[in-house]
């Protein structure tokens, strides 16, 4: 059993469309960790093809502000910008299914959530080992997918010791052993590579691998702006910031 694990697409079609066309046929479904939609330009594609193919799909900061869940003061003014023009375009339907969306989920020995798994309402950063670490009590799965800083990164924990690292990763499921693993960001990487970021679970080998795949930036940076979306936001997917 394969899944890729996909998060932060952020209404990101282009990229969206690449990641499932560099796994289809090599895995049995994907999952999504939250944050469809918020900085791109195509929040219903990207909705309606995550419903139609993710197998679980957790709730994301951006799901919470455009559903007024979370009040966008609490967002950079980029991202407020982003979500408050994402909420005009959702109809009632699409709002309402973004609404519906839970924190957390759990796929076979795994919990997804999109922050962090102690406190998902809160939306915390977990960037470095400690803050990696000290998430490990709040879940008790093997697994746990996480994505929110755009930055791949995995921590484990077992009898040999604290094992961390961040970028681009494929490591092998050791039993015994706890993992928190950062997939990145589909949709707009912030780790100085702008391709799009996503992972694959291999349960049956017992790897995480992470991806990266070329997309059509232009197209995505063109939409952006011809939007109307602040042009920070088409920028920054040129160079992976
Ligand atoms: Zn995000």
């Amino acid at each position: 059993m394969r899944y890729a694990v996909l998060s932060d697409i952020h209404a990101n079609l282009e990229a969206l469309r690449a990641v499932l066309a560099d796994c289809r046929g090599e895995v049995d479904g994907a999952v999504c960790l939250g944050d469809l939609v918020g900085y791109g330009a195509d929040p219903i594609p990207c909705i309606e093809l995550l419903a139609e193919r993710a197998v679980a799909l957790v709730a994301g900061n951006h799901e919470y502000g455009v559903t007024g869940k979370l009040a966008l003061g609490w967002f950079n003014s980029y991202a407020r910008a982003a979500a408050a023009w994402t909420a005009e375009q959702l109809d009632v339907d699409h709002r309402a299914y973004l609404g519906s969306l839970a924190l957390t989920a759990l796929v076979a020995e795994a919990t997804l959530v999109h922050a962090s798994p102690s406190r998902p309402d809160e939306w915390e950063y977990l960037i470095t080992a400690e803050e990696g670490f000290d998430a490990f009590s709040a879940f008790d799965t093997r697994l746990c997918f996480i994505g929110h800083s755009h930055r791949p990164a995995y921590w484990s924990l077992g009898a040999t010791g604290p094992v961390w690292g961040s970028g681009a990763f494929d490591i092998a499921l050791e039993s015994g052993r706890r993992y928190l693993v950062n997939v990145g960001s589909v949709g707009q990487p912030r780790d100085r590579d702008p391709r799009a970021c996503y992972a694959i679970w291999d349960r049956t080998a017992r790897r995480i691998t992470i991806r990266r795949v070329t997309y059509d930036v232009a197209e995505a940076r063109r939409k952006i702006i011809a939007a109307g979306l602040p042009r920070l936001l088409a920028d920054r997917l040129e160079n992976g910031t």
